[in-house]
This record gives structure tokens, sequence and C-alpha cells, in this order.
């Protein structure tokens, strides 16, 4: 499943990455009702986007790694 962002032209503004599009529109209501009285702006759009992994989980994952290969390693001997 793709991640989503709102983006709203009106305010030159995008939310970050959702990990559903139902929460992505979730945001572009709560967007709406904070900077446009509940109005939708033109133009606005809830789109799918690349997913993205951050340096956190690139941590996670490389400690992830080095546990798997050490638990591989004890095993071996
Ligand atoms: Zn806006």
């Amino acid at each position: 499943m793709m991640p989503h962002k709102y983006i709203c032209p009106g305010c030159r503004t995008e939310s970050r990455a959702y990990s559903t599009q139902a929460r992505a529109q979730r945001h572009g209501q709560r967007h709406r009702d904070d900077h446009h009285g509940g109005d939708h702006p033109f133009g606005e759009t809830v789109q799918s986007v690349p997913y993205e992994i951050d340096g956190a989980q690139v941590r996670v994952l490389a400690a992830v790694l080095v546990v798997l290969v050490l638990a591989l390693l004890i095993q071996a001997f």
C-alpha cells in the first residue's frame, strides 16, 4: 500500500506522508477546518507518493540485520 499526502495549492503546502489514503484525507479535513473554515480549496488533492525510508528506519533495519547475522553466527558454532 502506497503512502498518501494531502496537498493544498491554496496554501502551497503538503502534508507529511500518511500510511493510508484515509489518514491523509483526515489530515485534509483538519486542514480545511483550521485554515479554510471547512471549505474545499480549489485544486486540493490526496496523492499517493513513493514509499520513503527515513534515517531512523534505516538504523532499526541495520540493527535487526546485525542481530540476525549474530544469531546465525552463534548457531553455526
Ligand atoms: Zn490550505
